[in-house]
């Protein structure tokens, strides 16, 4: 199996910490772009989208080319999966042209573990059905890191569609290895018992209040309709009971920050005054991805 980066759970801490200390060296200046390197030149990356995706999918083709190598993208509906092709043999004949590394997303949980298994390639997850998406959960922690100066102890909410996220999933793995203490909280059909024993220290409520009193940071999640055949509750009704509104930042703590995975539901899991206040680290957290993903290309195939 070659190295390459499956998920959160099985990276130590160390791990992270070398990910996340690379990925800084790689933040532009202030006003400035991500500077050029040619540390991936002649290498070839598949990026493989079987899910939509925008952030993700750029962001890794951004990311390879400012390191120099050469990057494709392929999706689920231009590939020959929409003409009947199974998985294994789309990703062996992938394969068989050789290329360096395969970014991949697909909605089946586990995916990416087993292709690597059967690939001689490293294989980079970029998100895989309700399990994880480990490069999101490093560029969360990136964001958390510059506004916050430190990932130690923190209490993070993590408000929304907790049964079907896989971003909940890497970041509950991720923050709990620096001693953070997460609250999940969302409507009790998308808040399974069984998350508040995937790591130590995992609260969970159904009130959105309490779970925002004093955190340091709260994460909103978007409602997966992808994932569930019954549409939960309505939009206005969610937003009601679940959407981050102004009034719930002064339960925080002062200097609390507002993150989101994108794309963002104005007026359902979030209102525009909140999205786009000075509290928001929604795009601090979509440049943070180019950084961290150079550093995971890097780390991979370096
Ligand atoms: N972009 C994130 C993901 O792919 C979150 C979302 O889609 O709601 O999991």
């Amino acid at each position: 199996m070659a190295a390459g980066l499956l998920d959160i759970e099985s990276l130590r801490r160390e791990e992270i910490e070398t990910i996340l200390a690379r990925s800084k060296e790689f933040q532009p200046e202030p006003g400035h772009t991500f500077k050029r390197f040619d540390t991936l030149r002649g290498r070839t990356i598949v990026n493989l989208f079987f899910e939509a995706s925008t952030r993700t999918r750029t962001s890794f083709e951004i990311a390879a080319k400012r390191l120099g190598a050469d990057i494709l993208s392929i999706t689920g509906s231009s590939s020959s999966v929409s003409k009947g092709e199974s998985l294994v043999d789309t990703l062996n004949t992938l394969g068989a042209m050789r290329p360096d590394a395969i970014v991949m997303r697909h909605s089946a949980s586990g995916a990416p573990h087993f292709l690597s298994r059967h690939l001689p390639i490293p294989i980079v997850n970029a998100g895989d059905g309700t399990h994880e998406h480990p490069t999101q959960a490093l560029l969360d922690a990136l964001t958390i890191i510059d506004r916050r100066g430190s990932l130690e102890e923190l209490r993070v909410a993590i408000i929304g569609d907790i049964a079907h996220s896989r971003v909940a999933r890497s970041n509950i793995f991720l923050l709990s290895k620096f001693g953070g203490r997460v609250v999940l909280c969302g409507p009790a059909s998308l808040l399974p018992r069984e998350m508040g024993r995937i790591a130590p220290g995992i609260e969970l409520t159904c009130d959105m209040e309490e779970a925002i009193r004093d955190v340091d940071v709260i994460m909103m999640l978007r409602v997966q309709f992808e994932r569930q055949e019954e549409a939960p509750i309505g939009a206005n009704e969610y937003f009601r009971f679940f959407g981050l509104r102004p009034e719930h930042i002064a339960l925080a703590r002062p200097d609390v920050i507002v993150m989101h995975p994108g794309p963002i539901n104005r007026g359902r899991e979030i209102s525009s005054e909140v999205a786009d206040s000075q509290r928001s680290a929604i795009l601090n957290q979509v440049e943070n991805g180019i950084a961290v993903r150079m550093a995971v290309l890097e780390r991979v195939l370096a």
